[in-house]
């Protein structure tokens, strides 16, 4: 078994052999341009049709073309066969009849009349008229024979049945043979006189008493064997030859091919002439075409019967089928490279699909909602993408109403960090705060700023007389008169107890004067009841400015401080403004 181990990488573990193997594919399908899912589909797709279909095609072709040859060879020795034997008997036919003429009373008679060394004149003439009229009436019947002779033993014509002597070629043994009462047979020559090829035959002719006269010669043409060959073509391409011992053609079935005696046949210019029959030979024809052919030899004369067809029309039919698989496949892969096609799309779309909705989701955009457009794996994983970018937004919705909720909740504890819970002023800290901004930026610009101290006169008793409830009341109803009298960039705070301060940026010792003596005169004109008995409340305000009363917040605050206890002690509901030196009623306003 094969094992499988871990390997640290800089992206985390990975299976070694597995990913190595993977690594290898991928490298390879990569040189191949086979990244993409879309190709690959398509690819294996195709190859898929492809090779069964041209493997079946090619398994078709070898069969069927090595079916058909031995098909084919076997016709074409079954044509030659037949061929032959039709030759052979028509020779043999040929053959007899030219015993049967030799050995008619005719014909030995009327010859050993005119070879008499001393005939009668007019007896000799009419043998050989009655021999020419003899050998006319044999060459009117038989269609096969062009001209019939009649040769004495001297080699000498004495008739003919054209009436006129004509070149005529015995083989040199012709005598020998005839005595021995054998047929002879010339080869096939063109006769010039009669414009044919003809083949010569010969046979002995006797008298009563077995004498030697002569020969019976015939020039025979070739006209049935033409027939013979014509008879049993096969197919449309399909030729017969007749061919000598040499190879040249005697005789064709289908005058389309070249005239006879004028070429050797193709077949032969390979085989040896001693080879009686071959069975099937693939060689060019005369005009350069692709046949296929068998021989088959006569043995006596060497003559042979050569039958062909063209290779095209034996494998038409094999061709046709061919071309049709191909069409098929052709059409098949047309057909299934669409379908694969458009399934990649399928698949790939949705991914594409994916790849920009999570590139988006990267980027932090969360409102990203593919359509899920099928019940496949991708359309599953689209389904939990979408769910995946939906959460991730309840998510993100969430921890911002708990950031908003937050940001609230610390404004708010801000706020009452720096806020008299009772009076809705600052408070003394933070006040403390801006005081000691605002005069380092009055010190900064050479600006004035003022500050004024307050303390309620005799609360003490009022919170004795009303109850402490209503001491509240009093102070948040101060406060209010405080933030109304005053401008926004003022700071109003809660000193402690019944005591406040006030900030007034810009406003210099005149001013804050007259600030101080308007909020005063407000809240001694506002009569306060409780428990429906009218108390009149009174302040007293100690006034101090920077930087003439004070440079830094502390002396400025003392210097207020001051100015209050000053305003206390000269009677109460008045302001005092504090001088440099603290000297009281200096400048006193009631
Ligand atoms: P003076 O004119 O000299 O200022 O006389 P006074 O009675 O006001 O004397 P003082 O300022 O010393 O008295 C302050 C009183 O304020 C004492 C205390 O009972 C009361 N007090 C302090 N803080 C609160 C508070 O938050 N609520 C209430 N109702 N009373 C307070
Ligand atoms: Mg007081």
């Amino acid at each position: 078994m094969k094992s499988i181990y871990l390997v640290q990488t800089e992206r985390g573990p990975l299976r070694g052999p597995l990913v190595s193997w993977e690594q290898s594919l991928s490298n390879v399908l990569h040189l191949l341009r086979l990244d993409s899912i879309k190709r690959k589909i398509l690819v294996f797709s195709l190859l898929a049709t492809l090779i069964p279909s041209l493997s079946m095609s090619w398994f078709y072709s070898l069969y069927a073309n090595q079916f058909l040859t031995e098909k084919v060879a076997e016709e074409l020795r079954n044509v030659t066969a037949q061929n032959l034997r039709e030759l052979d008997l028509w020779l043999k036919e040929r053959t007899y009849e030219m015993r049967v003429f030799s050995s008619s009373y005719e014909v030995s008679e009327n010859l050993e009349k005119t070879t008499r060394a001393d005939p009668a004149q007019g007896s000799k003439s009419l043998a050989l008229r009655r021999l020419n009229d003899y050998l006319k009436s044999v060459r009117e019947k038989f269609s096969d024979y062009e001209e019939l002779l009649v040769i004495d033993t001297k080699a000498q014509v004495i008739a003919t049945s054209t009436g006129q002597v004509s070149a005529l070629s015995l083989p040199s043994d012709w005598q020998k043979r005839a005595k021995a009462d054998i047929p002879i047979l010339g080869e096939a020559y063109r006769d010039e006189a009669l414009h044919k090829i003809v083949i010569l035959i010969a046979v002995p002719i006797k008298a009563q008493d077995s004498r030697f006269l002569g020969v019976l010669a015939a020039k025979l043409n070739f006209q049935t064997i033409e027939e013979i060959l014509n008879r049993s073509p096969l197919g449309k391409t399909g030729q017969n030859y007749l061919i000598a011992k040499d190879g040249t053609v005697l005789a064709v079935s289908r005058s389309s091919s070249p005239e006879p005696l004028t070429v050797k046949h193709p077949f032969t210019t390979a085989h040896p002439p001693s080879e009686l029959e071959i069975a099937s030979l693939e060689y060019p024809d005369f005009n350069g075409r692709e046949v296929i052919g068998a021989l088959r030899r006569l043995s006596e004369l060497g003559w042979g019967v050569v039958a062909q067809i063209g290779k095209e029309e034996v494998y038409a039919q094999t061709a046709r089928i061919r071309t049709l698989i191909l069409t098929i496949c052709l059409g098949l892969l047309l057909a299934i490279g669409l379908t694969a096609y458009l399934l990649g799309l399928t698949i790939v779309r949705p991914l594409d699909r994916l790849t920009n909705g999570a590139a988006k989701v990267a980027t932090g955009d969360l409102e990203v909602q593919l359509p899920v457009v099928s019940r496949s794996e991708v359309g599953y994983l689209t389904e939990a993408f979408n769910d995946m970018v939906a959460r991730l937004r309840w998510g993100r919705e969430e921890l911002a109403t708990i950031n908003k909720t937050l940001t609230e909740k610390n404004k708010e504890l801000q706020t009452l960090s720096i806020t008299d819970s009772l009076t809705g002023l600052y408070n003394r800290k933070h006040f403390m705060e801006a005081l000691a901004t605002e005069v380092a930026r009055a010190k900064r610009h050479k600006h004035p700023c003022s500050v004024m101290m307050i303390d309620i006169d005799h609360f003490k008793k009022y919170n004795d007389t009303f109850g402490h409830q209503a001491g509240d009341d009093l102070l948040k109803k101060i406060g209010g008169i405080f933030t109304e009298s005053l401008r926004s960039i003022d700071y109003a705070a809660r000193y402690g107890g019944d005591e406040f301060i006030v900030l007034l940026p810009e406003v210099g010792s005149g001013g804050v004067f007259e600030v101080a003596q308007r909020i005063r005169e407000r809240v001694d004109t506002e009569a306060l009841s409780s428990d429906a008995k009218v108390v009149a409340i009174t302040i007293s305000v100690g006034v101090a400015a920077f930087p003439e009363h004070g440079e830094n917040p502390e002396t400025l605050i003392a210097s207020a401080d001051g100015a209050l206890y000053h305003a206390k002690r000269s009677g109460r509901n008045r302001v005092v403004l504090a001088t440099s030196n603290l000297q009281p009623d200096i400048e006193v306003a009631k």
